[in-house]
């Protein structure tokens, strides 16, 4: 595996979404939260929300940097904490400001926010609607699976805020298009088909399981290697019975990555779009899923006061969570399957005592669930000589999982 110099990564890999933090608290107490409940509190010295002055100081910056790369399209997602703790107006203010910031040089931008859905007020929805708005909903599965974990600050479970908020999505756009989606984790002790079944009933286009945010200093001493996988595998399996009524981001990435795709997203794939976090002091950022593992690791040290995109793009934090190869370890670098895995989710590969060094704490889960997906794959595909499933030396490497 070559790991490309820095200059020719970021001569190939611009920033092609921004997640920009309008509001570092949240209306919710989840258990798992790797912003308030994890290693790094740096939200504390966070404003409540972004103020108008930093919405402009960042469309000036996201334009500035479309016209330096020629950008024909950006993503702009806002999120948390919770987004819309800033209000319906203020959040509707700034995708107008960003949006208007991008036309004037050209470049298209797709907007998105991910919400915990429990604030999605008709109002809100409107303003969302009539801005051409995405809406990412976090939510684990059926009301008894999800308020175990995703709770208010009393500890009560918030499945009837979420289903009521998106109602009031359906009653406003009559059909999906505005819902992007959902995130739910991987729960492994709720049967996968129960929270398959759940978002299929629900109507979801797609969701992502997330893999629990562990890394090798969290990772519960009980924690049996595998047990993901094995549960993956079965979710998967239910899945392929039913993949036309709904997308598994999980699934269609590994599959479209074990196909030659080049590709994949944070949490697959050695290859995904570069992004760049801005919070809402105008701080710039890393990836906050990186937040689980020690404070202060996200930050860059640069602001949007001071400092244009292309100083912070360049940044090694940056790149690392996009073009796996620049931090992974050697043994992931030499692993037949480093192309779809791309050492896990960076976060997941994290101890105090090497870092982020490591192969990720999922390493066997993922090689089960990606060497299943292979042989379906492959089944699946005989008789069809124009398709190739890409990773070749795989058959000498199931032999040793
Ligand atoms: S499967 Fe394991 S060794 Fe291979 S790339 Fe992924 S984390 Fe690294």
């Amino acid at each position: 595996m070559n790991i490309p110099s820095r200059s020719e990564f970021d001569q190939n890999h611009p920033v092609r979404t921004a997640v920009i933090k309008v509001a570092s608290r949240c209306n919710l107490a989840c258990t798992y939260c790797y912003i308030y409940e994890m290693a790094d509190q740096s939200w504390r010295r966070q404003p409540q929300v972004i103020d108008t002055t930093t919405i402009e100081a960042i469309a000036k910056r996201l334009a500035e940097y479309a016209q330096y790369r020629s950008l024909s399209a950006l993503i702009v997602v806002a999120h948390g904490g919770e987004p819309l703790l800033i209000g319906p107006e203020r959040l509707a203010h700034f995708f107008t400001t960003i949006s208007h910031g991008l036309d004037t040089v050209g470049c298209e931008t797709h907007l998105g926010v991910q919400t915990n859905g429990t604030l999605l007020s008709m109002e809100a929805v409107q303003k969302l609607k009539s801005r051409k708005v995405h809406i990412g909903i976090s939510l684990d599965g059926p009301p008894k699976v999800n308020d175990e974990h995703r709770v208010d600050k009393h500890g009560i479970g918030t499945s009837g805020a979420v289903l009521d908020g998106l109602s009031r999505l359906r009653e406003a756009t009559n059909s999906r298009p505005l819902l992007g989606g959902f995130l739910s984790y991987a729960d492994i002790s709720v049967p996968p088909i129960v929270q398959l079944d759940y978002f299929i009933e629900l109507g979801a286009a797609q969701v992502d399981f997330l893999f629990p945010n562990f890394n090798h200093d969290t990772l519960p001493k009980e924690y049996r290697n595998g047990a993901l996988g094995r549960w993956m595998i079965q979710l998967f399996n239910l899945w392929m019975d039913r993949s036309n009524q709904l997308e598994v981001r999980t699934f269609t990435v590994i599959m479209r990555l074990l196909l030659g795709g080049k590709f994949g997203y944070e949490s697959f794939g050695a290859e995904s779009q570069k992004t760049i976090a801005v919070e809402p002091d105008g701080t710039y950022h890393a990836s906050d899923v990186l937040k689980s593992a020690y404070e202060g690791v996200t930050s860059t040290g640069m602001d949007v006061w001071h400092h244009e995109i292309r100083e912070v793009e360049s940044m090694p934090l940056i790149a690392a969570t996009s073009s796996k190869a620049v931090s992974a370890a050697n043994e992931c670098l030499a692993c037949p399957i480093f192309s779809v895995c791309g050492g896990g989710l960076v976060a997941h590969r994290y101890s105090k005592a090497q870092g982020f060094n490591r192969v990720s704490v999922y390493c066997e889960d993922i090689k089960l669930l990606v060497r299943h997906i292979m042989d379906r794959l492959k089944k699946e595909l005989m008789g069809r000589p124009d398709v190739t499933v890409s990773v070749s030396s795989f058959s000498a490497y199931s032999h040793r999982v």
